[in-house]
């Protein structure tokens, strides 16, 4: 059983805009997908500020600003082919594969 694993409709590489919490309307580049956890990485979106451990470079420390991942349903993909914030379709392909769909123009979004 691979209950845990939650499929997400978002991939690397997919241009993605945040739809709640601080960076509502921002849009960003999905970096890497967590399906584990069900989230994703987005370029700038999310920030965190992160404390570094003092070295002997640098005796007081730093704070330095990463993303943290963002639950994938906070996120909605933007249509490669016409800009809107979309809902996916899917199509199987050959049989086994599946390809996304834009709900909004009904492109493919994945390259087959
Ligand atoms: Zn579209």
């Amino acid at each position: 059983m691979k209950g845990t694993v939650k499929f997400l409709n978002i991939r690397k590489g997919d241009t993605v805009v945040v739809l709640s919490g601080k960076d509502k309307g921002n849009k960003g580049k999905v970096i890497k997908t967590v399906p584990t956890a069900g989230k994703v990485l987005v370029e700038g979106i999310n920030m965190v500020s992160k404390s570094l451990r003092p070295t002997q470079e640098m005796p007081q420390g730093k704070i330095a600003k990463r993303e943290a991942p963002i639950l994938a349903s906070k996120v909605m993909l933007i249509c490669p082919s016409c800009h809107q914030p979309t809902r996916v379709a899917h199509r199987l392909v050959e049989g086994d594969k599946s390809v996304r769909l834009c709900r909004v123009c009904n492109e493919t979004i994945d390259k087959v």
